[in-house]
């Protein structure tokens, strides 16, 4: 390559004019000259040329003087050394002080231009040379640059995403960010929900005062033109701009966002004291670390609100005075509250992973659990814990989860019931001595001497009242009894027996009243229940029938079985129930007021006996009525499981 500047340094003209004229120029160089060593020297640092052509013999300082001074001052310039003949000494100490070649005078000019294009191609080699090694170098250098960087991009996702606090997570991706990008200071907003502006909720560098201010609508400022594109922003002209109020040299902000949730913040570095400008290489870095953080950010928040969700739960389920058990489809203990833990007396620790069945002892509970695996839907019993207390337990499934057992203390309320049982019980009791002689002496009241008419009508009436006092008291005291006995007498019967025997004992009532009285027996599966107890119901429903019956009319018995529960239905084609009455007809002492009923005589007890009797056998009970056609009483009894014994 020609045009490279060769400086010549010799006393002789001559020579200088050869060397310039015959060879350097024609051959495209640019030529310095110097006419002795002294200025040779100085040109040679001040000019620093591609190579030096060098005489020795000079007046004042030597070509070796010069290539002295040149070593001293580490000048690497390439040197071609010319000397007179028979001074091979001075060449030797010449090519120890560095010269690259050496040309003996007299020369012919070939024989130097050879010399000169030899030492320029070595020092063009040598340049090519460190220019590839500068660029290789450089390339390297940016490789393992990249290669931190992706390092560092790697290790700091990975130990964002394992992160579950939200404000750890938050520091850490604003830390990176600035760490990354070299930047002066780093910042992280999130959208709030509510407010809908942009919130300041990490920062790395910034003054605390800004931190505090920092609190943008998300229409007017850089951040909102990130937000609503969705794309990152790069400033880097290195003008000061006002960004949030504050000069900012170069920024860059990146969004933060999900699939699922869009732009949800923006992650932002900027340079306000540096004058370096980013890059779109950081703008890349950040936007790699923003979808990172993004997912770092979603997942904290995400198991921050089941974190909140689980501790609000937790601690409802400790304050509730209700007992709460959640199990997993297999009844073992996910959760336990305080307040089951003592309804149960279960050990206070150590049960979460246990199966209930090993833990909990109590037969209705145990019975319970058994239920609910045979059938999918809510059971429920009243539990007595022996010596202890009385609680209303419900077992139901819960998809997904399992089973929740909730206990409900009903001591008090039992207690009350018993009370007011006991009570009635007494004065029921009490009522019936003296209802007992009051009738005898109204009986002996016509055998005792002669009554005229009105005496006889009174008699009668003293007679009808007692009657009804006593059906009454009779009532009471069997209800008050299905309410007291805590565990009814239980044994396996045939239903349809039961019902035949009363529907023939109302055969000559129903027929005084011109009534038809159906029934048909189809065989049933046996029942698990009290017979005297069913059979005070199934007489009720019938005297009710015929009572409300019109003459001529008629009344249908039936009982089948379905799906494991047997149906007993009494209709009749009586006066029905007007639809305002039906909500209370199985209330205690209620009786529909009417002028069809007046009447009709009552306690208005027996229907509350039914329901009473039905629900202590698992079963229900309702009715369905049209005033004027008519009633039809269902009773719905789960059958005995098959195989059962008595
Ligand atoms: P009661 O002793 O008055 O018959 P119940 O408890 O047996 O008491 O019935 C409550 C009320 O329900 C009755 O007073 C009556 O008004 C109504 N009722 C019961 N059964 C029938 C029916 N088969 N037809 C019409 N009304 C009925």
């Amino acid at each position: 390559m020609a045009g490279e500047r060769v400086l010549i340094i010799d006393d002789s003209n001559e020579v200088r004019d050869i060397i310039a004229n015959l060879i350097l120029e024609p051959a495209g160089y640019r030529v310095l000259t110097a006419s002795n060593g002294a200025e040779g020297f100085r040109m040679v640092v001040e000019t620093q040329p591609d190579l030096v052509i060098l005489d020795e013999q000079m007046p004042g300082m030597t070509g070796i003087q010069v290539l002295r001074a040149m070593r001293e001052q580490n000048l690497q310039i390439p040197v071609i050394f010319m000397t007179a003949f028979g001074s091979e000494d001075l060449a030797v100490q010449a090519f120890r002080l560095g010269v690259r070649d050496y040309v003996i005078k007299p020369f012919e000019p070939p024989e130097m231009a050879r010399a000169i294009d030899r030492a320029l191609t070595e020092v063009r080699l040598r340049r090519e040379r460190d220019q590839l090694v500068a660029q290789l170098e450089e390339a390297n250098r940016r490789l393992q640059q990249q290669l931190q960087e992706l390092n560092a991009l790697y290790s700091i996702g990975r130990s964002m995403t394992s992160q579950l606090d939200l404000e750890v997570v938050l520091t850490r991706v604003v830390e990176a960010a600035v760490f990354l990008t070299r930047a002066d200071e780093g910042l992280l907003l999130l959208l709030d929900s509510e407010s809908g502006d942009l919130m300041l909720r990490a920062a790395k560098n910034v003054d605390e005062q800004r931190a505090r201010e920092l609190r943008v609508r998300v229409e007017d400022t850089l951040a909102a033109q990130v937000f609503h594109s969705g794309e990152p922003l790069l400033i880097a002209d290195g003008q000061p701009k006002v960004v949030t109020g504050y000069l900012v040299r170069s920024l860059i902000y990146a969004p933060l966002r999900t699939p699922e949730r869009g732009t949800f913040g923006l992650l932002g570095v900027t340079n306000r004291e540096r004058q370096r400008a980013f890059t779109s290489h950081d703008v890349r870095l950040l936007c790699a670390l923003a979808d990172y953080a993004a997912i770092a950010l979603e997942n904290a928040r995400l198991y921050e609100e089941t974190e909140t969700a689980r501790r609000k739960l937790e601690a409802v389920l400790r304050e509730t005075e209700e007992g709460v058990i959640i199990l997993d489809p297999e009844m073992r203990i996910l959760l336990c509250n305080p307040a089951a833990i003592a309804a149960l007396r279960l050990p206070a620790g150590g049960i979460v992973g246990r199966s209930a069945a090993a833990l909990i002892s109590n037969n209705t509970l145990l019975n319970l659990f058994w239920k609910a695996r045979q059938g999918r839907r809510t059971h429920s019993a009243e539990v007595w814990i022996p010596g202890g207390r009385i609680y209303n337990a419900q077992l139901t499934p819960v998809e997904g989860v399992g089973y929740v057992l909730m206990l409900q203390d009903i001591t008090q309320l039992k207690e009350l019931d018993r009370v007011k049982s006991e009570f009635l019980a007494t004065v029921s009791h009490d009522l019936r001595a003296p209802l007992t002689t009051v009738r005898g002496y109204v009986d002996l009241m016509e055998k005792v001497g002669p009554l005229n008419d009105q005496q006889r009508e009174f008699v009668e009436k003293v007679r009808r009242s007692i009657t009804h006092i006593a059906a009454l008291v009779s009532d009471l005291l069997e209800l008050g009894r299905i309410e007291a006995e805590r565990e009814l007498e239980m044994e396996l019967f045939h239903l349809e027996a039961v019902i035949d025997a009363v529907v023939d004992g109302f055969r000559t009532v129903a027929a005084e009243k011109k009534l038809e009285l159906r029934w048909e027996l189809i065989p049933l599966p046996l029942i698990r229940g009290n017979p005297h107890r069913l059979r005070r119901v199934i007489e009720n429903l019938i005297s009710n029938a015929i009572k409300y019956n019109r003459p001529g009319g008629w009344v249908a018995v039936s009982a089948v079985q379905r799906d494991g529960y047997i149906i007993v239905q009494v209709a009749d084609s009586g006066i029905g129930i007007p639809p305002e009455d039906l909500p209370h007809i199985f209330d205690r002492f209620y009786r529909a007021q009417r002028p069809e009923t007046e009447e009709i005589e009552g306690t208005g007890l027996g229907l509350a006996i039914v329901k009473s009797t039905v629900e202590r056998h698992g079963g229900r009970v309702w009715v369905e009525s049209r005033p004027g056609e008519g009633s039809t009483f269902t009773v719905v009894l789960p059958a005995a499981e098959e195989g059962a014994m008595s």
